[in-house]
């Protein structure tokens, strides 16, 4: 899913006429070693004009390493990166028209946050007598209007980074990196931005490349997820998709909240847990080893055990915990595994909680009955 964007031929100082909105970004078969490092192994991706990509994956899975190659900072050992179908693999950072944001915000602490934002335009050597409205219209976009005389040391952290923010926007880059921008806020903070930054990229015209070890933030924002294990491209989808359908046991335990159990293939719709046949809704993987991944909130207390069309579990409850807006429920199945689910705390999903160490019947949707390889390859 891409959202739609205008384009369009305009003309910068120094620059002649270039085409504003999105870049087109291919990376092709990109390697990265340091020593005997392979932090980045023959990874592809192409990133349409406009759209919002998140690079997720654990710590040390080369996510910062395949944004640096993007923004010239990094060689890659093997490989080649094109924007818009030129081939910038060796071109410098600075001739790359891209606008970058750390994690650290990098402000100049003694100048204002005017002088601060005005920077960029300095460093490209436009004309000042455009400055003052070019800083006005970027620190609006980033909800800082008026805000041009304060100084650094008086912003709260969340208005450090939007000054940061309104920094790299006011060139208009067709490409925008980010680095765990967020990361040093705190949690409500974070998610409010998450939100700012949606609805800013689609008032920009520019692409942007998002990198993140946070999932429900990677969902959050991006048309599209990559998600990197070990320097590996793993999958890459929408949101929904990468939810619904993961391509490993990998994904689906770093995407969402799953419990992952070991099955064996009865057949193209049915595995077996410890015996008792699941039915799927999409195919069964023929060979490998295989696991079944149950997100916590596709299972549903059952009060009787009627509905055939469900798969059924039954086991004890072996704790509750209360997490405000939902509670969390651990069973121990009488096949002996365990798994867990999410209920909503009102009043009519709590009552249909047994207590500690009863008996409770579960169900599951075919269509939620998620079968995926074990392994990534
Ligand atoms: P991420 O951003 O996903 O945490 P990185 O891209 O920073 O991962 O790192 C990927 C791998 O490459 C890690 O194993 C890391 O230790 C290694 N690495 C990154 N930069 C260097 C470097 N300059 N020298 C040696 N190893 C590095
Ligand atoms: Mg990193």
């Amino acid at each position: 899913m891409i959202r739609g964007h205008g384009s369009e031929a305009v003309i910068l100082p120094g620059r002649g006429t270039v085409q504003a909105g999105g870049e087109r970004v291919e990376v092709r078969s990109a390697s990265k070693s340091y020593g005997s490092v392979l932090a980045l192994d023959n990874v592809s991706l192409d990133v349409a004009p406009h759209e919002f990509v998140s690079l997720l994956g654990p710590s040390g899975s080369g996510k910062t390493t395949l944004l640096g190659i993007l923004g010239g900072f990094i060689q890659p050992s093997a490989g080649s990166i094109h924007f818009g179908g030129r081939d910038v693999t060796f071109v410098p950072p600075h001739k790359r028209d891209i606008g970058i944001v750390f994690q650290s915000y990098a402000l100049f602490p003694h100048m204002t946050v005017g002088e601060n934002v005005a920077f960029a335009l300095r460093a490209r050597r436009l004309p000042k007598s455009s400055w003052a409205d070019k800083v006005k219209h970027a620190l609006a976009m980033v909800g800082l209007a008026g805000y041009e005389e304060r100084g650094i040391a008086q912003l709260s952290g969340g208005q450090r980074q939007r000054v940061a923010l309104a920094r790299t926007i006011i060139f208009d880059p067709r490409l925008i990196l980010m680095d765990e921008p967020l990361s040093a806020l705190d949690k409500q903070l974070r998610e409010a931005m998450q939100i700012e930054l949606r609805q800013l990229h689609r008032r920009l015209g520019a692409t942007i490349i998002y990198v993140t070890h946070d999932q429900r933030e990677a969902l959050t924002m991006s048309d599209r997820v990559a998600v990197l294990k070990d320097g590996k491209l793993v999958q890459i989808d929408r949101p929904d998709r990468l939810y619904d359908h993961p391509a490993n046991a990998f994904v689906a335990s770093f995407i969402g909240e799953a419990t992952l159990l070991p099955v064996t293939r009865v057949d193209g719709a049915s595995v077996s847990l410890d015996g008792a046949i699941l039915r799927t809704g999409r195919p069964v993987p023929a060979t490998g080893d295989l696991v079944l991944a149950v997100q916590t909130e596709k299972l549903l207390i059952d009060l009787d055990r009627q509905d055939p069309t469900r798969n059924h579990f039954s086991g004890r409850v072996a704790d509750i915990v209360f997490q405000g807006e939902s509670l969390r429920v651990f069973l121990t199945l009488d096949g002996g595994a365990s798994l867990s689910l999410r209920q909503p705390s009102h009043y009519e999903a709590t009552r249909r909680i047994p207590p500690i160490g009863e008996r409770v019947n579960v169900s599951l949707h075919p269509e939620d009955t998620i079968v995926v390889p074990r392994t990534e390859s």
